[in-house]
């Protein structure tokens, strides 16, 4: 069983799906490992570090050699994969709804992909969920560059020279991303406010110390589908929340939306005129930035600044701690592939709860009852 991992190819893409510490596992479990020269770079990880793990470090030519699994961060595209075995597994992140022809180009090469994205939300796969270990990062990463780009203090000082008030923060939409941004700007000092779809979460936004702000009175507003995740809204509810946000908004220093609709894009959460109400100075981190945003005028990894409010966002925004995120996604790939693991095979036999959701396609063909 030989698994090979390449260096990303996407631009600013600093994270890589193995580290010593889950190559050392893999070996401990009977796997080869091969490990593309300088894949580690982006994550501070050195070549010599995975040598000295037991990973052999292989020129880009000869990277994915022989290999029965390869894996990634995001999916390499299937000419990279010259000389891996037929049917060879690749286990990383897809973006299946969006790269349609990536997912038709393995299933024409034979591979099997193996879509992270698609990690069914059950208890016993948590420790196997790229998208809860990565946005966790994007949470606090978006507060600490919001911070960073607002020209104010968070908490609030008392000093010979007089007060400096406390940021308000307001964080629109609180799954894994929307808690840890909550936590972080809670840590800094900040006033927090926060909402979302899921009535669910108003006691989560509550036990962390913030004050949540809740659509009341219009109806389905569970607003949760199949997995935990949200459903699109009636029209009349996003009416009502719009008017919420108006309200609200106009008294904040900064606002993080972090709002995802799982195969749709990310539902658009602040208007111009909306922007327009806040005070300059402020600043709004669009964690959807590269799902289409929740923001209007959002661009990714660029400032936009429009009515002295500035609008920030990343493509990648858990790229940008590139080390904490390579090492949590690495283990998240071995917690998927070791949960398998068939000592007599030699190698990972997956069931059928989660293998036939992660898998796109087999056979030559597309497999996966989400992209029917
Ligand atoms: P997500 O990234 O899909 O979306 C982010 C948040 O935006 C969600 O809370 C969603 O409800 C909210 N949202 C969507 N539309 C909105 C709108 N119009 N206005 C305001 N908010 C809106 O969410 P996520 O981080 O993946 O988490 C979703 C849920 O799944 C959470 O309850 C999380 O705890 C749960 N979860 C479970 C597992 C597991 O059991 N293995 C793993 C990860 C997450």
């Amino acid at each position: 069983m030989r698994i090979a991992v390449l260096k990303e190819r996407a631009p600013g893409e600093n994270r890589v799906a193995l580290t010593p510490e889950t190559a050392k596992k893999f070996i401990a479990l009977g796997a080869t490992v091969a490990v593309e020269e300088g894949a580690g770079s982006g994550a501070a990880i050195l070549d010599a570090d995975y040598a000295q793990a037991g990973a052999e470090v292989v020129p880009a030519a000869n990277a994915v050699k022989d290999a029965d699994i390869v894996m990634g961060v995001q999916a390499p595209d299937v000419a990279l994969l010259q000389g891996a075995k037929p049917g060879a597994w690749v286990a990383a992140t897809f973006d299946p709804f969006r790269n349609r022809e990536l997912v038709e180009a393995y299933a024409a090469a034979g591979y099997e992909a193996l879509s992270m994205e698609f990690m069914p939300r059950i208890t016993r796969a948590q420790s196997m969920d790229v998208l809860s270990s990565q946005s966790n990062l994007a949470g606090y990463k978006a507060v600490i560059t919001a911070a960073n780009e607002y020209g104010r203090a968070f908490p609030m000082m008392m000093t010979a020279a007089g007060t400096v008030q406390a940021a308000k923060v307001f964080v629109m939409g609180v799954g894994v991303a929307g808690l840890q941004a909550i936590a972080t700007a809670k840590r800094l000092g900040a006033q927090v406010s926060a909402t979302d779809v899921r009535s669910a979460t108003k006691e989560q936004i509550q036990s962390l110390g913030a004050k949540a702000v809740f659509v009341e009175d219009v109806e389905g507003i569970e607003g949760e589908g199949s997995g935990g995740y949200a459903t699109e809204m009636s029209e009349e509810y996003q009416k009502a929340q719009a008017e919420l946000v108006s309200s609200h908004i106009s008294k904040q220093d900064i606002v993080i939306t972090t709002a995802l609709i799982p195969g749709k894009p990310a539902p658009r959460l602040i208007s111009d005129t909306q922007i327009a109400t806040m005070k300059p100075g402020s600043v709004i981190f669009d964690l959807a930035v590269a799902q289409g945003g929740n923001v209007e005028g959002s661009s990714p990894d660029e400032a936009v600044e429009k009515h002295g409010v500035k609008i920030v966002g990343y493509s990648n925004t858990a790229g940008h701690l590139a080390a904490d995120a390579s090492a949590l996604f690495a283990r998240n790939l071995y917690n998927f592939l070791s949960a398998f693991w068939d000592e007599e095979a030699g190698k990972p036999v997956l069931d059928e709860e989660i293998g036939d959701a992660v898998r796109l396609t087999q056979g030559g063909k597309v497999v996966n009852e989400k992209l029917a």
